[in-house]
């Protein structure tokens, strides 16, 4: 299976070129990066510290991701959320798998998503972990057995570099929670509170936010009640999680038709 990696040079880019470089079966069909950037022209696999020889036989980093695409059996998107729409418009105009991994998605960004679903298989999900997409289901399930005396927070960490907030894995948690009490996560979500807020609205799902450090991704689900509190947590140490989980996810979009899936579909969870 041929797999083109869009943002090939950026955290994630580089642990899939790691990944698909380690994995037999796999070939990298090549990687873009943003026009402009100074890896255009560099060989791929010396952008992880692989000799050439290891299977990219010089494959050297462009520009043109619809050649890419052409290359490709699936493409995987790590990137930023315009270049994800111009990618889901190419993944459909050469019926080409997407995996996308990208979080800070808006409605715009996850409608050209869908509109691509018409033609090529499209994989999205804000965490590619497991782990994560197991929380998920304990998360809805928890929020469910609890009820609404149980006051929902959902605390992520994430390293100094991250652009969005709260990040998608903590956002899709919160779906979880708003869907095992039966409502809607816009008309409950409290992102962001600073001076005197006044007190806790009963049912209201609240977000904090840390970022610091190398963390690769920390998230934690309390239900807090009177006199106890439970509290569910994942973190991942590597993010070698996330790029193993979109690997995953490219293998299982062979013979999928045409739509938009999520990896509790890649992992049989749904
Ligand atoms: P990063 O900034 O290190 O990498 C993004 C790369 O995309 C950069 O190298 C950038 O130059 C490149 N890029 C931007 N526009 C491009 C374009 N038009 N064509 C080609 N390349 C382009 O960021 P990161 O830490 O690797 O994270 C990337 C995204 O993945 C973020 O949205 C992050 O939240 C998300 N993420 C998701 C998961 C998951 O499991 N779904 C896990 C980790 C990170």
């Amino acid at each position: 299976m041929k797999i083109g990696i869009v943002g090939c040079a950026g955290r994630m880019g580089r642990m899939l070129v790691s990944e698909v470089l380690a994995t037999d079966g796999l070939e990298l069909a090549g990687g873009t990066e943003q026009p402009g950037s100074d890896f255009i022209g560099q060989d791929i696999a010396a952008l992880v510290g692989a000799e050439a020889a290891t299977g990219t036989g010089g494959v050297l980093i462009g520009d043109e991701a619809q050649a890419l695409f052409q290359a490709s059996d699936v493409v995987i998107d790590f990137t930023v959320p315009a270049a994800t729409k111009a990618h889901a418009q190419l993944a459909a105009d050469n019926g080409v798998a997407l995996i996308v991994g990208t979080t800070g998605l808006e409605a715009s960004h996850l409608g050209a998503l869908k509109d691509a679903s018409a033609r090529a298989v499209i994989v999205q999900a804000a965490n590619m972990s497991v782990g994560v997409n197991l929380l998920l289901g304990l998360t809805e399930q928890t929020a469910k057995a609890l009820g609404e005396d149980y006051d929902i927070e959902i605390v992520e960490m994430h390293h100094r570099h991250k652009v969005d907030a709260p990040s998608g894995t903590a956002l899709v948690l919160g779906e979880a929670a708003a869907a095992g009490r039966g409502v809607n996560l816009s008309k409950v979500s409290d992102r962001g509170r600073d001076g005197v807020t006044g007190a806790r609205k009963a049912g209201d799902i609240g977000f904090a936010v840390l970022r610091g450090g190398d963390v690769a991704g920390d998230h934690t689900v309390v239900f807090a009640g009177d006199g106890e509190r439970v509290e569910l947590t994942h973190k991942a140490s590597s993010r070698s999680v996330f790029a193993q989980g979109a690997l995953r996810a490219a293998k299982w979009t062979e013979g999928q038709a045409p739509g938009l899936y999520s990896m509790r579909d890649v992992l049989g969870l749904g």
